[in-house]
């Protein structure tokens, strides 16, 4: 990070959106006690220089829709207690990030113009590593590369479980109800533990962390009483400071392997396949069915193939899942354990995916130099990469918003899916780049709508057309389980039942934790009573 050029001085009124509650001359006296408090070089005012880097460089608005107005990044609880402070003195909305990358929904921007960011990049400890029980603690900052790394250095045998861009934060992804692809894949059901830093600067522990000098605070996760660390998720209830994560013991053997089909339609039998072998547990990590674009993006790009207006026609695609040996589908699961066992477990799997004609069988050793396979064999056994960015290849300069309903893992709804996002894509004029994922009983649809950001009619539709996927899909009982800060409150608006009872819980919840409204207004929409 830069060093900040220095104060702005009082009578000058910055060129930026201001937080409501601040004239500019309140706004320079907060931006210089925050500067008292936590060193010069560490708050950022300078939209031109610094700030930018907060800005989310895929949004389908224009860039100042969610410019912030400063950022602060402390090091410390104790830092950030001090910022709580003046922050509250001042009505200050903050808006925290960890690592602050997470493009995919939402960026780093805050959620309106006229508000800090909070970075919690600085704040980068590895706290603990318990190799015998198999857990990590960490802070904010610590991305999966830092902890992989770290784990290599000192010839751990554990593994991390990373979400597809390796630079995210291991805590912020974990909030945000995040995926990895090992066996390890659901990232809060993994946490254990929790150090919250309330609104008026309390500093909470959770679960068995609460017990003074507590034996087992990254070990078991339900403490005693209410379970609360789900009220710290996408919400703005506090500021995470640290987590504790299990990490999975290096298995004794490893066997990736991709299956490839033909058709389309053959989603239906592959989904009717997958789902009870994931439930009884024969497939034991996020088992990912991954579309055509996306499996061949790695390789190509799409003038290589069409460079017609609107989605790629059937016969293109054709050639291009000919040319690059992929499928209309790719199915990627992995075997994990004892050679005994991974053999006896094969035998089972082969024989479900054979029954779909035209399946197609590929083990280590068979793509040498396919680095789409190389990246899921990477994910699935937790080393972190960035290889997925390549679908920003796909078109000029690519950029991407992600939908991502779920839906029971059937058939039918797989293709229900599939077919509604896809028409609505083509209808704005979009190819349908997607894959489907089984969590546990549920399937997890990530369709990424991926438009060219230096034009401005496909950002345009591009927007337009999230904003009809998400009636489309809730009309059908399909809730989006994490989403872009443009689309907060339409989603959140979706989740209407019984009068939008659970919203107005969440909004009491907010009055009583954070009665002066400055943590991160508008998120998961949960807007302060002074907001809304
Ligand atoms: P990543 O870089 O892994 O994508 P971010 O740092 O962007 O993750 O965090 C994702 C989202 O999670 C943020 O926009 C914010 O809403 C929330 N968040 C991140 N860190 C914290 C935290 N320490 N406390 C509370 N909420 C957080």
């Amino acid at each position: 990070m830069a060093v900040h050029p220095g104060i702005v001085a009082a009578d000058q009124a910055p060129e930026k959106p201001l937080p409501e509650s601040l004239t500019p001359a309140e706004f320079n006296r907060a931006v210089a006690e925050l500067r008292r408090a936590i060193g010069d070089e560490w708050v950022f005012t300078d939209d031109e220089g610094d700030l930018r880097t907060y800005r989310d460089v895929y949004s389908t608005l224009p860039d100042e829709a969610n410019m912030p107005s400063a950022a602060v990044a402390p090091r410390s609880v104790e830092e950030i207690q001090a910022i709580l402070k003046i922050a509250r003195s001042y009505q200050i909305p903050l808006w925290t990030v960890s690592t602050g990358k997470n493009y995919a929904y939402g960026g780093p921007a805050p959620r309106k113009p006229g508000f800090f960011v909070l970075d919690l990049n600085r704040m980068k400890r590895i706290i603990e590593v318990n190799e015998e029980h198999g857990y990590a603690v960490v802070e904010p900052g610590v991305s999966y590369f830092e902890l992989y790394n770290y784990l290599q250095r000192r010839g751990s045998k554990l593994w991390i479980d990373p979400a597809a861009p390796g630079w995210g934060s291991v805590l912020g992804n974990l909030l945000e109800h995040g995926a990895g692809y090992t066996p390890y894949g659901d990232h809060l059901l993994m946490n254990c533990g929790m150090q919250v830093v309330l609104a008026d600067g309390t500093v909470v522990e959770t679960g068995m962390g609460a017990l003074s000098g507590s034996a087992t605070s990254s070990l078991y996760k339900y403490g005693c009483g209410p379970w609360v660390e789900g009220m710290f998720t996408q919400s703005n209830f506090g500021i995470v400071t640290k987590v504790g994560i299990w990490l999975m013991p290096e298995p004794p053997g490893y066997r990736p392997y991709l299956v490839t089909f033909p058709r389309e339609e053959d989603l239906y039998q592959i989904t009717e396949i997958v789902g009870p072998l994931r439930l009884n547990m024969l497939i034991p990590n996020a088992a990912t069915t991954v579309g055509l674009i996306w499996e061949a993006a790695p390789n190509a790009t799409r003038k290589q193939y069409y460079r017609g207006k609107g989605p790629m026609p059937m016969r293109h695609r054709r050639k291009m899942a000919q040319d690059l040996d992929i499928g209309m589908w790719n199915f990627y699961g992995a075997l994990y354990g004892p050679e005994p066992i991974m053999d006896n477990n094969w035998k089972v799997l082969e024989e479900a995916f054979r029954s779909i004609p035209g399946a197609k069988f590929f083990f280590e050793g068979d793509r040498p130099n396919d680095p789409a396979w190389r990246y899921r064999v990477k994910l699935m056994k937790g080393v972190p990469n960035m290889t997925e960015f390549s679908l920003m290849n796909w078109v000029g300069s690519g950029a991407h918003i992600d939908f991502s309903p779920r839906s029971p893992v059937t058939g039918e709804d797989s293709m229900k899916q599939f077919t509604l996002i896809r028409d609505r894509a083509n209808e704005y004029g979009f190819d349908y780049i997607g894959e489907f994922l089984v969590g546990w009983r549920e399937l997890l649809n990530i369709f990424q709508l991926i438009f060219d950001r230096l034009d401005e009619d496909e950002r345009r539709r591009a927007h337009e057309c999230f904003g009809h996927l998400v009636n489309d899909f809730a009309e059908q009982g399909y809730g989006e389980y994490r989403t872009h800060l443009n689309f907060m409150d339409e989603i959140a608006g979706t989740y209407n039942w019984n009068d939008g009872a659970l919203w107005k819980l969440h909004h009491r919840l907010k009055q009583a934790l954070d009665p002066v409204g400055i943590l991160s207004p508008g998120k998961s929409g949960i807007w302060p009573a002074s907001k809304s």
